[in-house]
């Protein structure tokens, strides 16, 4: 497990747990817990509940159990991301999630909002394997873009996308094998941010 030194309490914590915090002194890097301390005494924000949560385990409609490790990052004086992932090696992979509220919102609430979103997104599957490999199971796909970081896979001097489908990588040229079995017809590709419920 790749792990480091929290730059404020020394607390050895795993990297995905960890944020450049960048202030009048330079840039630390934090913990979760001593980042959003820090930053609750700059906005004013009294009493922020920053006790970390405990990972949760979801199954999926194949029967297949997803573990969640969450993370909450208070943003500012009226914003607070909590999100959801996967781990792989210790690094963030898989479905992620991002839910943004406020920080007078009750944790458990806001925790339950997120759940409910991570349900309804593992209760369908976008892609199946077929006869001819992966293949799209029913004329629609959603999922969310990430960068291929695996070496040799430069696309014009630049990464190409990683796509993450029903948790699972596909990779650009995989993506676009699965497209060949619907050459010849029309296709609509809607970006929507990180944040909101794809299956609403
Ligand atoms: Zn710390």
């Amino acid at each position: 497990m790749n792990s480091n030194p929290c730059e404020r309490c020394g607390k050895l914590v795993p990297r995905h747990d960890l944020t450049h915090y960048t202030t009048d002194a330079g840039t630390l890097l934090l913990c979760t817990q001593c980042f959003n301390a820090d930053v609750a005494e700059r906005v004013g924000v009294e009493n922020f509940d920053n006790h970390p949560l405990d990972p949760i385990s979801i199954s999926a409609v194949d029967g297949v159990r997803h573990e969640f490790h969450f993370r909450t990052r208070l943003m500012g004086g009226d914003m607070v991301t909590l999100e959801a992932f996967e781990l792989n090696e210790g690094e963030p992979s898989g479905y992620q999630f991002q839910l943004i509220g406020t920080p007078g919102e009750d944790r458990f609430s806001q925790l339950g909002r997120l759940v409910k979103r991570i349900h309804a997104t593992l209760a369908t599957k976008y892609v199946e394997d077929g006869k001819y490999g992966l293949q799209i199971r029913d004329m629609e796909v959603k999922g969310s873009i990430e960068a291929d970081i695996s070496e040799g896979t430069e696309l014009f001097g630049t990464r190409p996308p990683m796509l993450v489908i029903d948790g699972r990588e596909v990779s650009w040229e995989q993506f676009g094998e699965m497209l060949m079995t619907f050459e010849g017809f029309q296709f609509k590709l809607q970006i929507i941010d990180k944040s909101e419920d794809l299956e609403s």
